[in-house]
């Protein structure tokens, strides 16, 4: 690895600079495009340190980049976690899946007549194509909770992404 070289600016921080650079533009944090020097008058400047002390005093060993990846994951992990978990407990199922035809045929052998007419009204409503409140309601839920996960989810691989790209610029700045 080349030495690197402090290229002081009017703000008061420093760019550092490769001598591959000399007479190249190069921007500060602050914004300001600097003109790094040739490469005998770089050699007058203050040598960088391999390993600067300004990112980690600052954001400490865990820096911006990191946290964003650590909070991706958890969030990914808690997406999967809901997903999981939707489709275990909120799976809608349907009166026909609750209830197998041998356990109908069952039941009404123990019943009176009259509860026999109204366990047949109550079929009737369930073979009938108007919507099973209870299902559509557990539909509901289910397509909620896949849809939290889903948001979740997208929203951890930003996270992770974008803390990766953070991450790496960083490291790309500083080394
Ligand atoms: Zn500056």
């Amino acid at each position: 690895m080349s030495a690197k070289y402090q290229l002081p600016c009017a703000c008061g921080r420093s760019v550092a600079i490769e001598p591959k650079q000399a007479g190249e533009s190069v921007v500060c944090e602050c914004g300001a495009v600097l003109l790094a020097p040739t490469m005998l008058k770089m050699a007058t400047l203050e040598v960088a340190s391999e390993e600067p002390a300004l990112a980690p005093s600052k954001i400490g060993p865990w820096g911006g980049g990191q946290r964003m990846e650590l909070l991706g994951g958890v969030l990914l992990v808690a997406a999967t976690t809901l997903a999981i978990l939707a489709v275990l407990l909120l799976r809608p199922v349907s009166r026909y899946e609750a209830v197998g035809p041998e356990r109908i045929h069952e039941s009404f052998q123990h019943l009176s007549p009259w509860q026999s007419w109204r366990a047949w009204e109550s079929m009737k409503i369930g073979i009938d194509p108007r919507p099973d409140k209870r299902y559509v309601r557990q539909s509901r839920n289910y397509f909620s909770g896949l849809g939290v996960a889903a948001v979740l989810a997208i929203a951890g691989v930003g996270l992770v992404v974008e803390g990766m790209r953070v991450a790496k610029g960083k490291r790309g700045w500083i080394g």
